[in-house]
């Protein structure tokens, strides 16, 4: 994930598109407390972003406030870096839950709960 990060913001960068990573790995107390706030329909180990597989991607200045062809160019280039590189990736913005920040791994679910709590772990 974090290689297709690196090319994706990179790409961006040459464009001129000031893109950054807001949210990378969220822990078990963050997801849970979105999921009780209704923000995620996640609990703990059900989202991609607990096995720091996913990313949410958003403009330096105007975060999500992008219009929706703005978010499809962003998603052209994405899948176009994901190919690119061999690192196979699922849009956000291609969901009926339209998240156009999102990217994530498109095998996550094969992982497993060790990698969670390992992460969890390293990061607390
Ligand atoms: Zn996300």
């Amino acid at each position: 994930m974090l290689e297709f990060e690196r090319v994706f913001l990179k790409r961006l960068q040459k464009l001129r598109v000031p893109m950054f990573t807001h949210c990378f790995w969220r822990g078990q107390a963050d997801q849970t407390a979105r999921f009780v706030d209704g923000k995620s329909k996640a609990k703990w180990g059900q989202n991609p972003h607990n096995f720091g597989c996913a990313i949410d991607v958003i403009h330096a200045r105007k975060a999500w406030a992008l219009t929706r062809e703005q978010w499809a160019l962003l998603g052209h280039i994405g899948k176009e870096v994901s190919v690119q590189i061999s690192v196979p990736v699922v849009w956000g913005g291609d969901w009926s839950f339209y998240d156009p920040a999102h990217w994530e791994l498109k095998n996550w679910r094969e992982l497993n709960w060790t990698r969670a709590e390992t992460l969890e772990e390293t990061f607390n």
